[in-house]
Order: C-alpha cells, then structure tokens, then sequence
C-alpha cells in the first residue's frame, strides 16, 4: 500500500501541496539542502515554517491509519510505504520494518557534524524556548530534520 498527504490532512495535517498548503505560500526552491546547511536565515526560516506548518506537532493517528492496520493485521497487506514523515502507522500496530517512510521521519533530528540523532520534541523545546536555529549539544553542528530536503541530498546517512 502506498500513501500520501491525504491521509494526513485527515489528521489535520495540511498537504503541502493543496491551497492552503505550505508550496502554495512558500517557494519549495527555498528549502534545498545546500541552502540549509549554508544559510542561517533559512535554517531559521525553515524551524519557523516548520512549526507554523504544524509538522512539528505530535499528531494521533486517524481511521485511515487505523484501517490500513487491519489490513496489514488481516495479511492483506505485506507493508506500508508513505511518502509521510508522521510515522503513525508504527502507532497503530504495523511494525517498525514493514513501514518505509520515502521521505525520511520527522520525529528525528538528526546532527551533520557527529550524526547523532535527537528526539523531536527534545529540539522542539530548545525552539520553544527561543534557540531559533537549535544546533547540537555534543558538536555545535547544524541539527536538521532527518527528513529528505529538495535539491541533492549528500548528507552520510547511517
Ligand atoms: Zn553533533
């Protein structure tokens, strides 16, 4: 099974890509990974959007997340691939391998200094609290959500 935005904005998740929808207020060539990493106004822009875009919100899953388990419970389905960042699926009972999250998960931050990986709401807080661009406690590096960014993606996975 393959799923998309949809399902989100059944949540209350905006799609991105609807009116209303963060690409239809925001320029998608803004948020490139290279501009990212060299750009401390975007990397700024990019948390504040990202709160206001409600992706930074813990989010319950809705009927649809809850009827696609069953299926997979029912052996009607052998695994969910979601072009979504909210791993709700995992919530309602798929297991961890069987959902593969094209676009990365939004719950991890992830370092580009030691790669080390954080919580969300743990940088969430320092965003909170007023740190407008939260970088890493270990290293000082940038933190970026460990999400697949537009533009070429060079960051070392692991
Ligand atoms: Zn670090």
């Amino acid at each position: 099974m393959f799923t998309g935005a949809g399902v989100s904005a059944e949540s209350g998740i905006p799609d991105f890509r609807s009116p209303g929808g963060v690409w239809s207020r925001y320029d998608p060539g803004y948020f490139t990974i290279q501009k990212f990493l060299s750009s401390h106004e975007t990397r700024e822009n990019t948390w504040k959007i990202s709160v206001e875009a409600g992706l930074l919100t813990e989010v319950e899953p809705n009927p649809t997340h809850y009827a696609t388990t069953e299926l997979y419970r029912l052996g009607k389905l052998d695994c969910v691939t979601t072009q979504n960042i909210n791993s709700r699926y995992q919530k309602t009972g798929v297991p961890e391998d069987k959902v593969f999250e094209l676009r990365g998960n939004m719950q991890w931050v992830v370092c580009t200094g030691c790669c080390r990986r954080f919580p969300l709401p743990e940088v969430l807080q320092k965003v909170k609290e007023g740190m407008e661009v939260p970088n890493c406690p270990d290293c000082r590096s940038i933190l970026k959500p460990d999400v697949v960014f537009f533009g070429k993606y060079y960051h070392r996975r692991h």
